[in-house]
């Protein structure tokens, strides 16, 4: 196995607060929330930026969409929320393995940074 953070908590090995999970893709809590809900969507096979989609792995992050909008209609997110990916380290990525912030709870300003 890659020697990488997200692989671990996807495969159990380094706890988390889990908030999904199906064959795919495993969500759980950010462990330093920015907005009162923080949660990661990562896909369970080791992919290392939105950089490394391709015709191979794009069911995936289609995939990783769906889980989204699943979510935010579970939660009732109905006055909106954001949905984030760093992408390599300018764009302030610190976890090598493909991520999707979803963020709500409050107001997002834009443009972002
Ligand atoms: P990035 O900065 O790469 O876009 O996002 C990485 C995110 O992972 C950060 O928001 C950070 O708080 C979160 N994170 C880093 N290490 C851990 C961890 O061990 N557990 C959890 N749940 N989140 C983490
Ligand atoms: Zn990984």
């Amino acid at each position: 196995m890659e020697d990488c953070l997200f692989c671990k908590i996807a495969a159990g090995e380094i706890p988390s607060k889990k908030i999904y999970e199906d064959d795919l893709v495993y969500v759980f809590e950010d462990i330093a929330p920015t907005a009162p809900i923080h949660y990661l969507l990562i896909p369970k096979t080791h992919i290392k930026s939105a950089a490394e989609v391709a015709a191979e792995n794009s069911a995936l992050v289609g995939h990783i969409f769906e889980v989204i909008a699943k979510l935010a209609k579970d939660l009732k997110l109905d006055d909106g929320f954001r949905v984030v990916t760093n992408c390599g380290d300018s764009a302030g990525q610190t976890v090598k393995h493909l991520h999707f912030h979803l963020l709500a709870g409050r107001e997002f300003g834009w443009p972002a940074g």
